[in-house]
């Protein structure tokens, strides 16, 4: 498939009923692992809805079930039974390669390990989805790319190697990649795990930035410093959501 078909080839994919201003939507999503002592059932009936433009931040202990829904929410790994809707798309009924490049131009991923490219620039690992999803090409990638570095205030750095970065600048740096197609949805898994606190609060208030731009942000963490911030608070626990809040009714 052509990247530029990609748009056309999703459209059968399309959900009728959910509403323009839903950007994402679980509904009775069950996930079950096997296991040597048979099927372990790690997300028990999810339903859920998440508006376009909402900060959410998704918590829970260790174990919980929350790096597994971020899996189903981003196409990575697939439902047992229910429906996953993201940005009017039924993400179960994708076939790989199209979850593939749906993911590569409708979303924004950014996971604890930064997973860049080691031998590749901090420019390169940046043009990279550009490249693979063919919107952004030529002179206007690397500007654009540029640009994604600008916000995250690390364009002195864009001929390096992400190994002379810090934790936390590659992470920036991952930001900066998960932005490179526009997606109006990011979804981060963890991404101040690995980071201190002070460079931690960096990283949240970056995707507060993106938040008043309009883009819908999902951070999945077990740091509670998160919960404080965002506008919507997601609670799993033992693979149940627990809490389902936004902000005005959050009692933290
Ligand atoms: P969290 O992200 O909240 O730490 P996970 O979603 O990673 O939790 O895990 C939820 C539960 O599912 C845990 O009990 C974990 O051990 C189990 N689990 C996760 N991945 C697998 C797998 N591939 N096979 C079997 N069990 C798994």
């Amino acid at each position: 498939m052509h990247p530029k078909d990609a748009d056309t080839d999703l459209i059968p994919f399309m959900a009728s009923i959910t509403q323009q201003n839903t950007a994402i939507q679980l509904e009775s999503v069950n996930k079950a692992y096997s296991t040597p002592n048979g099927e372990f059932l790690a997300l028990k009936g999810i339903s859920l809805t998440i508006q376009a433009g909402e900060y959410v931040g998704l918590v829970g202990k260790s174990g919980a079930g929350k790096s597994t829904l971020i899996n189903m929410i981003t196409g990575i790994d697939r439902v047992k039974s229910g429906k996953v809707t993201v940005d009017n798309v039924s993400v179960q009924d994708l076939d790989d390669n199209q979850r593939a490049l749906w993911r590569g131009r409708s979303l924004g991923v950014i996971f604890q390990y930064f997973q860049m490219m080691p031998t590749m620039t901090v420019l390169d690992n940046i043009l990279l989805p550009m490249d693979l999803c063919g919107r952004f090409q030529g002179r206007r990638s690397v500007q654009r790319a540029m640009k994604l570095l600008e916000q995250v205030e690390l364009e002195d750095h864009a001929r390096k190697l992400p190994s002379a970065l810090s934790g936390g600048q590659q992470q920036r740096v991952a930001i900066a990649r998960a932005l490179a197609n526009d997606p109006s949805i990011l979804i981060a898994d963890e991404p101040t795990g690995r980071l201190d606190n002070a460079t931690a609060e960096m990283i949240f208030t970056i995707f507060e930035r993106l938040v008043d731009q309009g883009k819908t942000v999902l951070v999945a963490t077990h740091d509670n410093a998160l919960a404080r911030r965002v506008s919507h608070l997601l609670v799993i626990h033992d693979g149940e959501l627990i809490q389902d809040v936004k902000s005005g009714s959050l009692v933290l």
